[in-house]
């Protein structure tokens, strides 16, 4: 009998350029497993400032790092992060606060070095849960986490359309001061990895933009051999 290929997608952008919804719907178009990395900065974000330690004190952080056990937690096709046993909420990720300190926290090597094995192991999870593949989303998926992916797509929009967006949601958030750290940051800054499709969604809604990565996917999967179990 023949099995889906499994299909690894990187999904890379500024903040509020389309990566979320944009892989949600491919994940439950195409049975990926889905991991928002932002998520996992904004985690740690939240762990270190519950601890009372600054991202200028890159050494306190170190040293509580190691004090943090991590775990996941299926949510649907989503694979969350948990810090001993627990799932912070959204709303508990995405306050006025943790948008301000997240970007300072994610440029540290000692926590980009925390969250690496970590991510780079969610692949053998996706397999061993069924999916046919996963997409994974965040600043330095097709440059540093999954550079052999089978697809790299970076997302852009003008900063008014991400800033309109935003204040759609109803957040509130320091979109330009974060891309301005995440893209200057020495360690595993935010690029465009080569051979990444570029898709600017300033004019597009997002089901045309999934329609274009769809297109991308199915030939993708056409063209990449079957697994046989028999
Ligand atoms: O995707 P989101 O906007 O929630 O990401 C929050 C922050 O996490 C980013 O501004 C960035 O500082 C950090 N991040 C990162 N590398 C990733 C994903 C997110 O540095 N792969």
């Amino acid at each position: 009998m023949g099995i889906s290929p499994f299909i690894t997608v990187a999904v890379d952008g500024g903040a509020a350029s389309g990566k979320s919804s944009t892989s949600r719907a491919l994940s439950a178009r195409f049975n990926l497993m889905h991991v928002d990395t932002g998520s996992h900065y904004r985690t740690v974000t939240l762990a270190l400032m519950q601890a009372g330690v600054s991202p200028e004190d890159s050494a306190a952080v170190e040293t509580r790092l190691q004090a943090v056990p991590l775990g996941t937690v299926l949510e649907g096709r989503t694979a969350r992060l948990a810090i001993n046993s627990d799932v912070p909420a959204d709303a508990k990720l995405r306050t006025p606060e943790i948008n301000a300190l997240v970007s300072p926290f994610a440029a540290l090597p000692a926590v980009r070095r925390f969250l690496f094995d970590y991510q780079r192991s969610l692949a053998a999870l996706a397999r061993a849960h069924g999916f046919d593949g996963l997409i994974m989303e965040g600043r330095d998926i097709g440059s540093v986490i999954m550079p052999d992916a089978d697809l790299r797509l970076f997302l852009e929009a003008d900063p008014a359309a991400r800033a309109a967006r935003r204040v759609a949601e109803g957040g509130v958030d320091s979109i330009a001061r974060r891309d301005q750290i995440d893209a200057s940051r020495a360690t595993a800054p935010l690029v465009c990895p080569p051979g990444a499709v570029r898709i600017d969604s300033t004019h597009l809604s997002l089901d045309e933009v999934v329609e274009k990565v769809a297109v991308l996917l199915e030939q993708l999967r056409a063209a990449k051999p079957t697994v046989t179990n028999s």
